[in-house]
């Protein structure tokens, strides 16, 4: 594998890395956070699922938005899955912060949870 350019998204200072999966070499980092992002990123990327759900009534109306998260970050590749499952996703109230709407979504052992009450 060839080596990989891209910044570092984990402070605003935006070091350019470059990155060898197999030696396991990042260059360009200013410090170990960025070593391990690059790795992480070039081998298993992940990514915290944000977006909303609709909240319906008995009859299937909406009438409201709960917004949602991932309890953990998820492999990159399994986002757009993940998010076709939460965009067919309906729930109803009462929800409370914490709640897992998608117990292990996609198999990840990760959770889709409510980030807000609502009743
Ligand atoms: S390598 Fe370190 S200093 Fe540079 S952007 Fe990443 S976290 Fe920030």
């Amino acid at each position: 594998m060839s080596v990989l350019k891209m910044t570092c998204i984990v402070c605003p200072r935006g070091c350019s890395l470059e990155v060898d999966p197999e030696a396991g070499t990042v260059v360009g980092n200013s410090c170990k956070r960025g070593f391990e992002h690059g790795l992480a990123e070039a081998t298993n990327p992940v990514r915290t699922l944000t977006s909303t759900v609709r909240v319906v009534d008995d009859n299937g109306e909406t009438i409201g938005m709960e917004p949602v998260r991932t309890s953990q970050p998820i492999p990159k590749r399994l986002v757009f899955d993940a998010m076709r499952e939460v965009d067919a996703l309906r729930v109803k109230l009462p929800i409370h912060r914490g709640d897992a709407l998608i117990p292990n979504i996609l198999d990840t052992g990760v959770d889709l949870i409510a980030t807000k009450d609502l009743v």
